[in-house]
């Protein structure tokens, strides 16, 4: 059933103001963070048939028991920022947008734990805590808009990973509606969730919605100890970088966050206007926090650390604009109509080796891309290289998949793997994980035997005709991709993007000065040459 009968049945659940199957609004539902090429709809059919903002757990409990009733596919979503088809449809249905469940329900200093409905930002528990001296440990840079039900649904890593963990780490209770209706609450509110049995938890944080909705969750909070301090380095390039991170993971020191950009993504801030070290092909900021004495020592290992790469150190103020902008980073779409970012996991003692074949990918396929991304913990470095492309124009839009694919089997030939998320990257399932492939889709299987959560997602390629893509196929669909990709104009001749590709370090300043190429494969060449642009 569709169309007016399920809208008006959704109306009796949650009220006739919380159900939309406005056209306008379908189509703002269709799209995400990131835009994914026109043509996707042939094969997904990513508009939703109906969108609900459901206040309450029981009104989701109600929502998912009609979407069983009608077989209808429910996909779950946040603030829509996971990207690569994460938080769309893949064969339309309920779009069940969290976003209105948004009350911090309390915050207790006793157990040092904050419960929130599932669609409370980051920010706002960061706030939370902050009201009663108190501070969460790990948030996704995105924090402004994200989730916490997205967050933990991705299962992502971010800000503050390196000392307090994932996305799993920062809960320690979850409230979950099943596909059968029932309501499930896995861990303790109170203390550490590490009691005989499965962790359930765990199995809902990274499952992108396909097991359950999250509809609260108690986030662990810390004593605040003095404010994070930042410090930055400038580096000849990423290849040097790398070098210094491994050094630094090595150390006795743990920092906050470490972080790092690349010459290209140094470059596109100085075309926005922002202030970029001179001389940099790349920067890594360091937080760090504690005891004053604490911090002292770990700024004398960081500097050592980075030193071993060559990095020097910036002064205070480049490295506080560093960090004040570590939820700006991804700006940089103003430059172009659209922005297709690529994340992987890689070993830190393999970052060096990746980062080159990285360069090597984007050289060979005529992108400029820029690399952004933080070290995850001692040995996990994510590398988040980005495109900014005009993905309205059909082959270049979907072609940059094919960019995504040869990322992929970089990571996985060094020991790394993708960060699998949305319906582009359920094909890598079974390379990630191999025979643990089947004991999830046994799992999802047991947990939601008529597929109406977020079909399509993570454990199956699944598509609006409800066939069932092999992986082998969807693969060799992305070289093709890719192979297109090097066919067209590589983006300098294009004037796309402008400037050379990722490496390298600039002499001059964006003000008037003519910018120069000295090092890296571009080496000589002027930002002018045969490109548009404007610089
Ligand atoms: C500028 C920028 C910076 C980013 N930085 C980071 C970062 O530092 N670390 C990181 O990991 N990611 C990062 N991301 C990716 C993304 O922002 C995060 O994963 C984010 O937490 C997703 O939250 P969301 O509310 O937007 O979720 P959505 O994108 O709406 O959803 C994410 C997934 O979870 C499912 N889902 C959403 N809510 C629920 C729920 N309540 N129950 C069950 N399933 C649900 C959706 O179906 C989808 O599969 C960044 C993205 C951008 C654009």
């Amino acid at each position: 059933m569709k169309g007016p009968d399920i809208v008006d049945r959704l109306a009796a659940i949650v009220g006739e103001d919380r159900v939309t199957a406005d056209e306008l609004e379908r189509a703002l539902y269709s799209q995400e963070i990131a835009n994914l090429p026109p043509e996707v709809v042939y094969v997904f059919n990513v508009r939703p048939d109906v969108v609900v903002r459901p206040s309450s757990t029981s009104e989701v409990v109600r929502v998912v028991n009609l979407a069983r009733e009608l077989k209808v596919p429910i996909t779950p979503r946040g603030a829509g920022t996971l990207g690569l088809g994460g938080s769309l449809p893949s064969k339309g249905g309920i779009m069940l947008d969290l976003s209105t469940m948004n009350h911090v329900v309390e915050v207790e200093p006793g157990t040092l734990s904050a419960t929130v409905e599932a669609g409370v930002t980051w920010e706002e528990v960061r706030e939370a805590a902050r009201a009663k001296g108190l501070r969460v440990g790990a948030y996704p840079s995105s924090a402004l808009s994200a989730t916490v039900g997205g967050w933990l649904s991705g299962g992502g890593v971010g800000i503050g990973s390196y000392k307090y963990g994932p996305a799993a780490d920062q809960v320690r209770w979850l409230e979950v509606v099943l596909a059968d209706g029932k309501v499930v609450e896995t861990g303790f509110r109170g203390v550490m969730d590490n009691a005989s049995g499965y962790s359930l938890t765990n199995m809902f944080v990274g499952a992108e919605g396909t097991l359950g909705i999250i509809t609260r969750a108690t986030v662990k909070l810390h004593p605040r100890h003095g404010d994070v301090v930042p410090t930055a380095y400038a580096f000849e390039g990423l290849h040097e970088a790398a070098r210094g991170i491994l050094a630094l993971t090595r150390s006795p020191v743990v920092p906050y966050n470490i972080s790092f950009v690349d010459g290209m993504h140094l470059q596109n801030l100085e075309e926005l206007g922002a202030s970029v070290p001179d001389k940099a092909g790349a920067v890594v900021t360091v937080a760090l926090e504690g005891h004053p004495q604490e911090v002292e020592l770990a700024q004398r290992e960081t500097e050592a650390a980075m030193g071993s790469g060559g990095g020097r150190r910036l002064s205070d103020e480049e490295a506080a604009e560093s960090w004040d902008n570590r939820s700006y980073e991804f700006r940089v779409k103003r430059l172009g109509p659209g922005l297709v970012p690529g994340s992987v996991f890689v070993p830190a003692a393999a970052f060096e080796e990746v980062v080159d074949k990285v360069y090597e990918a984007v050289s060979d396929l005529g992108m400029k891309a820029g690399i952004t991304g933080l070290v995850a913990d001692r040995n996990t470095v994510d590398i988040l290289p980005y495109y900014i492309v005009d993905d309205r124009r059909m082959l270049k839009g979907l072609a940059v998949m094919g960019f995504m694919k040869r990322l992929t089997d970089i990571a996985l030939a060094h020991g790394g793997r993708p960060v699998g998320v949305g319906m582009w990257f359920a094909q890598n399932l079974g390379r990630v994980h191999g025979e643990g492939a089947h004991v999830m889709r046994g799992l999802k299987v047991a947990m939601d035997p008529e597929g109406i959560m977020n079909p399509g997602k993570l454990v199956q390629v699944g598509t609006r005709y409800d066939l069932a893509v092999p992986s082998t196929v969807m693969g060799a669909g992305l070289e093709l991709l890719g192979a297109i990709k090097k066919t067209l104009p590589a983006d300098t001749e294009e004037g796309e993007m402008g400037g050379p590709g990722g490496m390298g370090w600039r002499e001059g300043r964006a003000d008037g000065d003519e910018i120069e190429w000295v090092h890296g494969k571009d080496e000589g060449k002027r930002s002018g040459d045969g490109e548009g642009g404007g610089r």
